[in-house]
């Protein structure tokens, strides 16, 4: 079997990060520096390229354009490479694989996103294994020959996570992410153990289908969250925001609200406006469920439901969705299903 080809996309992230002596404070690297510190990736025998953000940038500063500079990398050199690695900060890493995994149609191949919670060049770091984990993921093939991996996908410590099912869950811990309502995809331990029956296979009449992107992403969304003592005036406020478009609305629990007027009727008044919104749960596991009145309130004011989808994945389905100019009941069926593996739908 031929080498494995793998294209490394360095964004920046404490993986590359390294001391500013003068304020003692971690600033992204080049990429040189932080191939330096693995020789161990030359072990692997692959034949790896790589192509850096220039500058990198720490993740707290990513926005949708730099999710268009990473698909139009992985658009551009889609054919030449088994596999791709993107080197992210771990802050919004789950936002930037839930965008990624809507803004590319017809994925056949691995899309593995990695980062570290220590700098590469630290003597505990946990960058070093992430790094190889992910090309050894990016690398890896089923018995009948295709890419284990089709799809989008976190690689942090311990487990491989559907990307746009992943959350950041500890600031400090190096297992750093989670998935609330999907199960690991793999687990990291002596070997890669894939847990190949939830892993999402291309259908067989799909898989020569060329890759296409979608580029043109709405940022005039919020992600609202519903706490006691929230009132009228501020809920108005934030649904009136100029040229505001779609809302995520974290309720509580199965999906459930004030039942008082003044909150359907805000609602229902920002609906009726054009503006989506989509219910989503604060809660850690579950989804939004049809069980209470509290529940209903929204569900009857013209709310979609996002089921079990976490915040990440429901604002970025939305930015992707309202830039393709669809028509109001196409953007509502298309937001209820799931389009990439994103939630459990009935
Ligand atoms: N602030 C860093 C970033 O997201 C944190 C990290 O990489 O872990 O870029």
């Amino acid at each position: 079997m031929n080498r494995p080809r793998i294209l490394i996309i360095y964004t920046g992230g404490t993986i590359g990060m390294i001391e500013d002596p003068a304020t003692r404070t971690l600033k992204p690297f080049d990429f040189n520096h932080l191939i330096d510190n693995v020789p161990k990736v030359q072990m692997l025998g692959y034949d790896i390229d790589s192509i850096s953000f220039n500058p990198p940038i720490d993740s707290s500063d990513m926005n949708p354009a730099h999710w268009v500079q990473i698909v139009r990398t992985i658009e551009k050199h889609y054919r030449e490479y088994d596999g791709f690695v993107v080197l992210h900060g771990t802050d919004t890493m789950a936002y930037t694989a839930s965008a990624i995994s809507f803004m590319l149609i017809n994925l056949a191949k691995p899309v593995i996103i990695t980062g570290s919670q220590l700098p590469i060049g630290e003597v505990r770091t946990d960058g070093e294994e992430n790094l190889i984990t992910a090309l050894q993921i990016a690398a890896a093939r089923t018995s009948k020959g295709r890419p284990m991996v089709e799809e989008v996908a976190i690689l942090f410590e311990d487990y491989l996570w559907r990307g746009n099912r992943a959350t950041k869950t500890s600031a400090n811990n190096f297992n750093a992410f989670r998935s609330k309502n999907y199960p690991d995809l793999a687990k990291i331990g002596l070997g890669i153990y894939f847990n190949e029956s939830v892993l999402y296979r291309v259908p067989a009449d799909e898989l020569d289908r060329p890759l296409r992107a979608h580029y043109n992403l709405v940022t005039d969304v919020a992600i609202l969250t519903l706490f006691p003592g929230l009132t009228e005036a501020t809920l108005r406020h934030q649904l009136n925001a100029p040229g505001l478009r779609g809302v995520v609305l974290r309720s509580y629990g199965a999906g459930n609200g004030p039942t008082g007027h003044w909150f359907s009727e805000t609602i229902r008044d920002a609906v009726e406006r054009g503006i989506v919104v989509m219910n989503v749960t604060q809660c850690v596991n579950g989804g939004v469920e049809k069980r209470y009145a509290a529940g209903d309130v929204l569900a009857s004011a013209g709310v979609i439901s996002g089921h079990d989808i976490t915040v990440e994945a429901a604002i970025t389905k939305m930015m992707v969705l309202l830039g393709l100019g669809l028509e109001p009941h196409e953007l509502r069926q298309k937001l209820e299903k799931s389009l990439r593996g994103e939630m459990t739908v009935g």
